[in-house]
């Protein structure tokens, strides 16, 4: 049975990186009808927040990433992945090292002079632990110096390393606490861990892994390193690039997580040109072969594409909802009517809208308070001529019985009509007197949605 984890390091946002990692192990794991773990390692101390946790937990929650079960944290471990060390120590797979930091400064001191890799030189490997009396001591991995070891990773294909370049890496440090090569394999294992699915920063740990896991005797999981996300400009994705955590792209810039979800799937992997992806349809399709094996680029325009679509076809009460959330607060009844004008509009905003912000800025007009805020594109359409216009509208709506969609078409294409002028030399004014604003949705939906006094108002308003 397939079991896939998310390991991210708290100490920081989720980053998009790191969400597409997760990503890739939950719909593995559920494409192969397996379970997908969470753990949080917590091992670096200083480095380690919980706000970075809080904010772990609530990205994978708002893409659909949660795990399966119970978070493991890593740190509450640290028993056991000691227990682990001493198991190997007796098995004659590990050594005791009472090398000090000096005599290693003085190693890596003569190896740089020597212009040779710097790595430890095992002389502890044979020598007799009782020599080390009682002085501080670490346990070293025992790694094989002959041969190779080989990595068929499911992305990277084949990969081989001399086992002469691995030196004997410490597992357990002085003070008794795991390093975190040791802390990796030992929680893999014991989660059960199938598929390692993560960055391809990690490769050259999954070589040491790979040497405590063999010394155990565990059975190896399948590793899947897929390439890092680049920036547009092919350096790896930074702050520069717009890098921010997953909350950014909910909060700041207003996307949907389903098109967030797509787009990071998209990202590194592909079925034929299919774009639009959902969930279900990816669990039905994903597997590593179609992982890329060259760093994808981060490309905010693309991002911003498919979340149109998600925001064209989603639930206008949905979308109403979140739009509300960004406005002020209001009281229960005033919330509740302000959420159903809401609804009513959402329909008319979303086919124009790539973001969740552009809706609330579409429906702002509707909220404003009188005298509304008129920005300059939009005064520079109310001249002496458009006043008059605006008037003879404003005396027509207020004569009419029933405020309904056709009734107030026919009153604006008829004053157009009468002027001799087309009807955007009337739209575009009343556009403008209405919202503030050159851009809006329909222009005799505007009027609808204002309702009969609210339009009445505004329009007189500009007529002074
Ligand atoms: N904690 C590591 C990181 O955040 C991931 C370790 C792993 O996936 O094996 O990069």
């Amino acid at each position: 049975k397939v079991v896939t984890r998310f390991a991210p390091s708290p100490t920081g946002y989720l980053h998009i990186g790191g969400a597409r990692t997760a990503l890739f192990n939950y719909l593995f794991a559920r494409h192969h009808g397996g379970k997908f773990l969470l753990r949080i390692e917590d091992t670096d101390r200083a480095r380690s927040t919980e706000p970075a946790i809080a904010a772990i937990f609530d990205g994978l929650a708002w893409l659909g990433l949660a795990g399966d079960e119970e978070p493991v944290f890593q740190f509450a471990r640290a028993a056991r992945h000691a227990e682990v060390a001493n198991q190997m120590l007796a098995a004659g797979h590990a050594y005791k090292c009472f090398a000090t930091q000096e005599e290693l400064a003085e190693l890596r001191e003569q190896q740089r002079a020597a212009k040779q890799p710097m790595r430890y030189d095992g002389r502890w490997r044979d020598r007799d632990a009782a020599e080390g009396g009682d002085k501080p001591f670490v346990i070293r991995l025992k790694a094989p110096r002959e041969g190779e070891t080989v990595i068929e990773d499911a992305v990277q294909g084949r990969v081989v390393v001399q086992n002469a370049e691995l030196d004997d890496m410490i597992l357990l440090r002085s003070d008794g606490t795991p390093t975190y090569m040791l802390a990796v394999v030992v929680d893999d294992h014991d989660m059960g861990v199938t598929h390692v699915i993560r960055g391809d920063d990690h490769l050259n740990n999954a070589f040491r892994q790979l040497g405590i896991i063999k010394a155990m005797g565990w059975p190896e999981p399948v590793y899947a390193h897929i390439p890092l996300i680049h920036g547009p400009d092919g350096a790896k994705l930074s702050k520069r690039h717009g890098a921010m955590g997953v909350d950014a792209y909910r909060d700041k810039l207003g996307m949907l997580p389903e098109a967030v979800d797509n787009y990071l799937l998209r990202l590194g992997w592909g079925h034929g040109d299919e774009e639009i992806i959902s969930t279900e349809r990816a669990i039905e399709l994903f597997d590593l072969p179609g992982v890329g094996r060259s760093p994808s680029r981060f490309d905010i325009k693309k991002l911003e594409s498919i979340n149109a679509h998600y925001i064209r076809e989603a639930d206008p009460a949905r979308l109403a909802a979140l739009v509300a959330e960004r406005m002020p607060p209001l009281g229960d009844n005033a919330a509740a009517e302000r959420l159903h004008r809401l609804i009513a509009i959402m329909p008319e905003l979303q086919p124009r809208a790539k973001t969740v912000i552009e809706l609330l800025e579409g429906a702002a007009f509707l909220f404003v308070a009188r005298p509304i805020p008129v920005d300059e594109a939009a005064a520079k359409l109310l001249d002496d001529n458009a006043r008059t216009l605006l008037k003879t509208v404003a005396d027509r709506l207020r004569a009419l019985p029933e405020w309904t969609l056709e009734e107030i078409e026919t009153v604006v294409r008829t004053v157009a009509e009468d002027a001799g002028l087309g009807l955007g030399k009337v739209a575009q004014p009343l556009r403008a007197a209405l919202t503030g604003r050159t851009t809006s949705p329909g222009i005799f939906d505007v009027l609808l949605h204002l309702g009969r006094e609210e339009t009445l108002g505004r329009l007189d308003d500009q007529a002074q």
